[in-house]
């Protein structure tokens, strides 16, 4: 497997992904292990092992270090790899705007939960629990929703959706015609 980052509309991208039931194995390590160097290769902030063809329910985030105006900004963050991670309550409303590394080039403004609480395990099975507000906050919603098969676009108005849409399959196919 060449663990490549999978670009929309690739159907991995739209399926809910399976539980992982392998704690404490090597194999879940390995696939932490890649999911992380991918991440920070393609200068993510978070992302879902569907993202890279892994089918299991599996997502790594970084929030140290998040690219503002352009420049990279070292502030004080949280690393984590959550396995089979669900939200259990979420609070508030706010504005995000968000990037995905399976849409290159696409950038949208949606509504999303303030706080989340999200329950996961850690690669050894324990339970734990998370407590999220803000940034860390939409980072787990965008991260959960790739792996039950949810893009980010899809909470867009359908209009909204469709345009958006159609302007990143038409500036795909260019780029595919100019290689
Ligand atoms: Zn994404």
């Amino acid at each position: 497997m060449s663990y490549e980052i999978r670009l929309w509309p690739d159907k991995i991208l739209k399926q809910k992904m399976k539980e992982v039931d392998f704690f404490g194995t090597d194999k879940l390590k390995e696939y932490i292990n890649i999911m992380f160097d991918r991440m920070y290769q393609l200068e993510g902030v978070g992302l879902a092992a569907n993202q890279i063809g892994i089918p299991y329910q599996i997502i790594v985030l970084d929030t140290s270090v998040k690219e503002e105006d352009g420049q990279e900004q070292e502030k004080e963050g949280i690393k984590m790899a959550l396995i089979n991670p669900v939200i259990v309550e979420k609070e508030g409303e706010i504005e995000s705007t968000e990037g995905c590394l399976s849409f290159p080039g696409v950038q949208i403004t949606i509504p999303r939960a303030k706080k989340v609480v999200v329950k996961a395990k850690d690669p050894e099975g324990k339970e734990i629990e998370i407590n999220a507000e803000d940034f860390l906050s939409v980072v787990l919603q965008h991260e959960i929703d790739h792996i039950n098969g949810i893009p980010f676009i899809n909470h867009l108005p359908p209009v909204k959706r469709r345009m958006v849409l159609e302007k990143y399959m038409k500036k795909r196919k260019e780029l595919a015609k100019s290689k």
